[in-house]
């Protein structure tokens, strides 16, 4: 067996040991004779990982007992039409920041709900930057702000949030855990696994109980925010093995010393990416440095046409998936909470030889 520093953007490398502790109860969960995928998501066995998954969580994030956490389905990008479909019920808008490919989606299916007030945009600046919170056009009446502190494909990241008083919708898919954060300052938090929680199928969702009163009886059952609080997460079988990998994942974080050590990391990691990138006239990053994702890092060659020789090499020296995103191309390492510091140094040391070689 041979594993690759593996820096796709999601589904997302995972920490080894959480794969060989699941790899170690795959036949026989702690003694209940099956696995995980074969018991009932009623068993007392299956709660009791539901029930650990919540409290690591809710010990990681300091989530307290103002916020009920969520395990829904169908990815984030059902969170783009379930949020406003159960957050606008009795207001006329919601408020919408664009900083990207994936706030942009969440605009599109929210438009298909409710008045979309477009709080602010950096769209002619081509992303790379976040538009200024003073000049915000925030409609007090509205149900929330939206916002994605981290945009995955561009690479753009922001951990201040504006001053407003609406609630603050967060799509923290590939940020969450990545960095402290307050979730006392937002109103809902949603996140889908397959970053830095465990695989896809999952979304991890951080409702303030007071906002779960919006969900209307209309809604479809499996969509209704309050109805899936009052069942646990289980109006329907949930994504048992996704939750039980996500469990592993919390338990794996915690060992590390939690979000506060991981976040360390995660500083030292980026850092010494960018300074590859800035030290090299081969290698650039267009994202205004003081909004530089410290998750996904997007780069350019000086030379496009070697781009396709940069991907085939650094696939045979065992650095998988630096491929751009299609709609932007270049490269992008994605370097979450999984990636250890010497999968960074293993690539900057590839840049800098291939770099030698062609530059
Ligand atoms: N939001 C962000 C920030 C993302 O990065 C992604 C996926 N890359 C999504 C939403 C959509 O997630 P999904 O594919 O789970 O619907």
């Amino acid at each position: 067996m041979s594993r690759v520093y593996n820096f796709c953007s999601g589904p997302a490398a995972l920490p080894e040991a959480v794969l060989e502790k699941a790899q170690s109860e795959l036949l026989d969960w702690h003694g209940a004779g099956v696995s995980v995928m074969e018991m009932s998501h009623r068993s007392s066995e299956f709660k009791s990982i539901l029930a650990s998954a919540k409290a690591r969580l809710s010990r990681l994030m300091n989530i307290s007992d103002d916020y009920e956490i969520l395990f829904a389905q169908g990815g984030a990008s059902t969170l783009f039409a379930q949020i406003p479909a159960n957050l606008t019920h009795g207001f006329n808008s919601a408020c919408y920041l664009d900083t990207g490919a994936w706030s942009s989606k969440a605009i599109k299916e929210a438009k298909k709900y409710t008045n979309v007030v477009l709080a602010g945009s950096s769209k002619e600046q081509s992303y790379h930057t976040v538009p200024d919170f003073a000049t915000l056009n925030l409609d007090d009446s509205a149900a929330y702000l939206h916002l994605c502190p981290n945009e995955t494909i561009g690479g753009l990241e922001f951990a201040d949030l504006p001053d407003t008083s609406l609630p603050i919708v967060a799509d923290l898919s590939s940020t969450i855990l990545s960095r402290q954060i307050d979730v006392s300052r937002y109103g809902m938090i949603y996140a889908g696994a397959q970053k830095n929680v465990g695989p896809a199928g999952v979304v991890i969702c951080i409702v303030r109980k007071d906002l779960l009163a919006r969900s209307s009886d209309t809604l479809p059952t499996v969509w209704n925010f309050a109805t899936l609080a009052a069942n646990d997460s289980m109006i329907n079988t949930p994504p048992t093995f996704a939750i039980y990998l996500a469990d592993l994942v919390f338990e794996w974080l915690e060992a590390q010393g939690g979000v506060a050590a991981i976040e360390q990391q995660n500083i030292a990691k980026a850092n010494a990416l960018y300074a590859a990138i800035d030290g090299s006239d081969f290698y650039a990053n267009p994202i205004d440095p003081r909004y530089r994702s410290r998750m996904n890092v997007p780069f350019t060659l000086a030379d496009e046409s070697l781009e396709a020789t940069f991907l085939e090499e650094s696939k045979a020296a065992g650095l998988r998936t630096l491929e751009g995103h299609r709609s932007v191309g270049g490269m992008r390492a994605s370097i979450y909470n999984a990636m250890p510091m010497e999968g960074v140094q293993a690539l900057i040391g590839f840049m800098r030889d291939f770099e030698g070689r062609y530059g």
